[in-house]
């Protein structure tokens, strides 16, 4: 079996509403669904976010990435050559969600390749993911609305609730959103490294009381003398998100001290990097948790095929329905949130079709 080509077909799907986080807001989902084509003529599908402010990527960076670097690499391999794909792209630096994708992609065709699902190629077993639904920056009662809202009628029990900006009405949401879930669901903060260091231990320090239960990027990681204070300071442990996009950046934050948990995002890490990523906090003793990088449903069922396959990372609620804020899907068997939680399919591979009449619609093709 040998790779024939790689496809690249951006599309932008929009939002029901913005979303607002400390590191920008964002209104529409800009991505790239990328296919990997065998002689056997099966075809093995990813997604590809542009996250400008993250990775610096962008619909046509990534068309580019493809095009230029990524595809030419791996043309006439075998798919089922992990280690030597990885070896023929990793002179690649950033184009982070580029390289993702490229890594689903083949897990997917390895997948269609055996009938297998990915979890189950992963050494994993068909577990069940309890959803963390992500809430933005809006004001404090709309943000509890939407929390209580997605707590009785979907069953969620967990939620990230972006902060990072101003101390009183970040502290006021946390409170808002305690109120309306109750003491029982888990509620974690993210802060895109909105706060200096000082006030992340100020705003911390205010949120105890409210059992939060993570802080996700509090304050810069550059300036490791204020992170390390943060870490010291406040009762609540630290993920390290953006500041760990590698295996090398994640050992960094570990072993300092600025970080006890992990955000596994396997769009920016594949199957294959997240593995490591996973390898590494359970030799540190430290958490992993599924992060989302803004995913469609193609992203997410990549993510919760990851969860199924890893127990110490499905055992945290993941960030699997963020495309509940998108207005439309790509795929023709939509994910359901049901009681909570998601379940990954028994079909081979991540398990997405792709409905060509709906993405024939939001494709864009002047990138
Ligand atoms: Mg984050």
């Amino acid at each position: 079996m040998q790779i024939t080509s790689i496809e690249t077909v951006p599309f932008t799907i929009p939002y029901r509403h913005p979303v607002v986080a400390a590191s920008g807001v964002l209104r529409s989902a800009q991505h790239v669904l990328v296919r990997v084509h065998s002689d056997d003529g099966l075809v093995g599908v990813g997604e590809a976010v542009a996250r400008s402010f993250v990775y610096g990527e962008s619909q046509a960076s990534i068309v580019a990435a493809f095009r230029e670097w990524l595809e030419p690499a791996v043309i006439g391999l075998d798919p089922f050559a992990v280690e030597e794909i990885l070896e023929r792209t990793n002179w690649v630096v950033a184009n982070n969600t580029a390289r993702g994708a490229l890594d689903i992609a083949l897990h997917d065709l390895r997948g269609k390749a055996t009938g297998l699902p990915s979890w189950r190629l992963l050494g994993g077993m068909q577990t069940s993911v309890q959803v963390t639904r992500i809430l933005g920056m809006g004001e404090a009662q709309e943000v509890a609305d939407e929390a209580s809202q997605a707590f009785s009628e979907q069953g969620v029990a967990s939620f990230k609730v972006k902060v990072g900006t101003h101390l009183l009405s970040d502290v006021a949401r946390i409170a808002a959103v305690r109120e309306a879930v109750g003491e029982d669901a888990t509620i974690y903060v993210d802060a895109n490294h909105g706060w200096t260091a000082e006030q992340a231990i100020r705003a911390l320090t205010a949120m105890a009381e409210y059992n939060v239960a993570l802080v996700e990027e509090p304050s810069p990681a550059g300036d490791r003398i204020g992170r390390l204070r943060v870490a010291q300071q406040v009762p609540i442990p630290i993920m390290a998100d953006e500041s760990a996009p590698t295996v090398a950046d994640a050992a960094r934050e570990l072993t300092s001290g600025s970080a006890r948990a992990l955000s596994i995002k396997t769009t920016r890490t594949g199957f294959t990097e997240s593995a490591r990523l996973v390898a590494l906090a359970d030799a540190l003793g430290a958490r992993t948790l599924l992060g989302s990088q803004a995913d469609s449903m193609i992203g997410a069922a990549a993510s919760l095929a990851f969860g199924a396959a890893h127990p110490q990372v499905a055992r945290e609620p993941g960030e699997l329905d963020y495309f509940s804020v998108l207005a439309d899907y790509v795929v023709t068997e939509p994910l359901e949130v049901r009681g909570g939680v998601l379940t990954a399919s028994q079909r081979p591979g991540i398990a997405v079709e792709i409905d060509e009449d709906k993405l024939s619609h939001y494709r864009v093709d002047d990138v």
